[in-house]
C-alpha cells in the first residue's frame, strides 16, 4: 500500500505516532493509500526547521522570492494533467474540474508574483520639522494553514502563496481525505528553488490541529472548513495569542426574479448546484423563485435539465460530476435527503440509490431536487454539501432578500434579474459576503479577496488579494528625524504634536 507521509525539512519524514488513516478512491470505494497521521513531535520538527529557515527567507529581496513563485507557476503548468488526475483520483471531481481547482489557486500565485509592489509602504515627507514618517510590512514569522478536502489545490495556494511571498515560513495541514496533491505542490515549490523549511506539509487530524493551535512559535493560522470547527479553531487560536482567519460552511441562495432569463439561470443553477457533486462552499444548493408563476416554470425547466445530467467516474470526459469524497459523506448527504422528506419537503427527484455499472462500490449519489422547502426545516438551515438542490418559494422581492440575509451562513448569493434597480437594491441590502448578479458562483478573482459573513467566516481578514497580504504581515511605522546638527536641548514632557 502506498504510504503518504509528511514533508518536513525538504524530505519525507517517516516518523512517530504510529496512527494512520485510509485514503479512498471514491470512484471504486477502495482504499488506495495509507496516510501517516502526525502528532506534536512531527509538528515540532517542522517548526524547528521553519524557525531556522525563515529569517534568511525574509531577508531575501521580494523580487527574488517572486521568482520562485514564477518558476513554481511554470512547473505547475507543465504538471497540470498529472496533478489533475491525482486530485480527481482522491477527491472524485471530474478531471476538468480538478484543473479548475489548480488554476484558481495558480491565479493567486500569479497575483503574489507582484509582491515587491504590494510590500511598498507609505511615506510622508515633512510630517513635522525635519520629521518623515514611513511604514513597512514585515512577515509574522511562522504561519500554518489547515485546509478542507473540497479544494485540495486551490485553498492551500490561497494560503501559502501570500504567506511565503511576504517572507513567512508556512506549514500546511491538508485534509486527510485527499492529501497527495498538497504534497506534490510542496515538492514543486522546492523544485522551483524554495529553501528547505519555508513550505512544509504535516498530515493529521484533530490531534495535529490542536498541536498547531497551541504551538507557541506559530504566529498565525489560516483555516478553511466547516463552521463548527472553524469557530473552534478561531477561539482556541486567538486564546493562544495567534492571528486567526477561519472560513466556515455555507448555504448559498440563488434568487430568480420574474424577469430573469430563465433558461440561462437554469443552466447556471444546474452547474452550480450539482458541479463537483455539490461539494463546493460556493455551490448554489438553494434556489428562490419569486412568485408562483416563476416557481412553476423554474421547476419544470430544472426537472428537464436534471434529467440530462450524467454522473460518472472522474475520468469520464462526458460526466458532469463524479462521486462524493467518502462513504461516510455519502451516508450523511443521504441522511439529509431523508430529513428533508421527514420534515415535509417535496422530493421531486431522488438521487439516492444511484448505482454506476461497474463501480457499484463507488460513492456516487444522483442529483436530488426538493420543492416547497421552508425556512423552519433543518434540511434548509444546515449545509448538506452534496448534489441536492432545494426550491424555497418566495412571494416577493422582500421575502427573497430576507432568506439569505437571515440564514446562519453568509458566504455567497446570486440574483438573476434584468432589472438594474432591483440588482442594486439587492447588492446593497443583502447580508452576505460575496454577491453574484446573473453570476452563479461569484468567487472573486485573485486581486480582490474571498470571504463570507456570519458563520461562514471568523476573524477579520479575507483570503488572498490585498487582504491576504495584510493577514500575513504586520505593519511597522517609522517616525524619523534628521536634525541639522544643532541639538535643541529642550526636553518635552507633553505628548509631541505636529501643530
Ligand atoms: P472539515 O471541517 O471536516 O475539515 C477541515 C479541516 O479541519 C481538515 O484539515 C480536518 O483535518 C480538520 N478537522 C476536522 N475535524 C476536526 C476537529 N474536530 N478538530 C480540529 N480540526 C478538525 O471540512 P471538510 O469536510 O474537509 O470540508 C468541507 C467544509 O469546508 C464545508 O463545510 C465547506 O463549506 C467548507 N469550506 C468553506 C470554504 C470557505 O472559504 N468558506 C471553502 C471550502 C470549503
Amino acid at each position: 500500500m502506498r504510504i503518504i507521509d509528511h514533508l518536513i525539512a525538504g524530505g519525507f519524514a517517516g516518523a512517530e505516532s504510529g496512527r494512520t488513516g485510509d485514503v479512498f478512491d471514491p470512484n471504486t470505494g477502495q482504499v488506495q493509500a495509507t496516510l501517516r497521521l502526525g502528532d506534536k513531535a512531527a509538528l515540532d520538527a517542522a517548526v524547528a526547521t521553519a524557525k531556522a529557515a525563515q529569517p534568511g527567507w525574509a531577508a531575501i529581496n521580494p523580487q527574488r522570492r517572486a521568482r520562485v513563485l514564477f518558476r513554481f507557476k511554470e512547473l505547475l503548468e507543465q504538471n497540470m494533467q498529472a496533478l489533475a488526475e491525482l486530485l480527481s483520483a482522491e477527491h472524485g471531481k471530474v478531471i476538468d474540474d480538478s484543473k479548475g481547482d489548480l488554476l484558481r489557486g495558480l491565479e493567486v500565485v500569479e497575483f503574489c508574483c507582484s509582491i515587491p509592489h504590494m510590500l511598498k509602504g507609505e511615506y510622508s515627507q515633512g510630517a513635522g520639522p525635519g520629521i518623515d514618517v514611513y511604514s513597512m510590512r514585515q512577515p509574522l514569522g511562522i504561519g500554518a494553514g489547515i485546509t478542507p478536502f473540497n479544494f485540495p489545490a486551490m485553498i492551500p495556494m490561497w494560503m501559502f502563496a501570500p504567506a511565503i511571498a511576504t517572507g513567512n515560513a508556512f506549514i500546511l495541514k491538508p485534509s486527510e481525505r485527499d492529501p497527495s496533491v498538497p504534497n506534490r505542490l510542496c515538492e514543486l515549490m522546492l523544485e522551483a528553488g524554495l529553501p528547505d523549511g519555508i513550505l512544509q506539509v504535516v498530515h493529521g487530524d484533530k490531534e495535529m490541529v490542536d498541536a498547531i493551535l497551541d504551538h507557541p512559535d506559530i504566529a498565525a493560522v489560516s483555516f478553511v472548513g466547516s463552521s463548527d470547527i472553524a469557530h473552534y479553531v478561531y477561539k482556541r487560536g486567538v486564546a493562544a495569542g495567534k492571528r486567526v482567519q477561519a472560513m466556515g460552511g455555507a448555504k448559498n441562495h440563488g434568487i430568480i426574479m420574474p424577469d430573469a432569463d430563465l433558461d440561462a439561470a437554469v443552466s447556471d443553477l444546474v452547474g452550480a448546484a450539482y458541479g463537483s457533486a455539490g461539494e463546493r462552499c460556493m455551490a448554489l444548493p438553494v434556489v428562490v423563485p419569486v412568485g408562483e408563476e416563476t416557481a412553476e416554470r423554474l421547476r419544470e425547466k430544472l426537472v428537464a435539465a436534471i434529467g440530462t445530467l450524467r454522473v460518472g467516474v472522474s475520468t469520464d470526459r462526458d460526466a458532469q460530476y463524479g462521486p462524493v469524497v467518502t462513504a461516510a459523506h455519502k451516508a450523511k448527504v443521504e441522511q439529509w435527503i431523508q430529513t428533508g422528506v421527514d420534515e415535509g419537503a417535496e422530493l421531486v427527484v431522488d438521487g439516492r440509490g444511484f448505482s454506476l455499472q461497474g463501480h457499484e462500490q463507488g460513492f456516487f449519489i444522483g442529483p436530488s431536487l426538493f420543492d416547497r422547502v421552508t425556512p423552519d426545516m433543518r434540511a434548509y438551515q444546515e449545509e448538506i454539501f452534496g448534489p441536492v438542490l432545494q426550491i424555497v418559494r418566495a412571494r416577493d422581492f422582500e421575502e427573497a432578500l430576507a432568506l439569505p440575509s437571515q440564514h446562519q451562513y453568509g458566504n455567497g448569493v446570486a440574483l438573476y434579474t434584468r432589472n438594474g434597480h432591483a440588482a442594486r437594491e439587492f447588492t446593497q441590502r443583502v447580508q452576505v459576503g460575496m454577491v453574484g448578479i446573473n453570476v452563479p458562483i461569484p468567487v472573486p478573482v485573485a486581486y480582490h479577496s474571498f470571504g463570507g459573513w456570519k458563520r461562514s467566516s471568523f476573524g477579520d481578514h479575507n483570503q488572498y488579494g490585498m487582504e491576504g497580504i495584510r493577514f500575513w504581515t504586520k505593519t511597522k511605522l517609522v517616525t524619523q528625524r534628521w536634525p541639522d546638527g544643532g541639538a535643541s536641548g529642550d526636553s518635552a514632557f507633553i505628548i509631541p504634536t505636529m501643530g
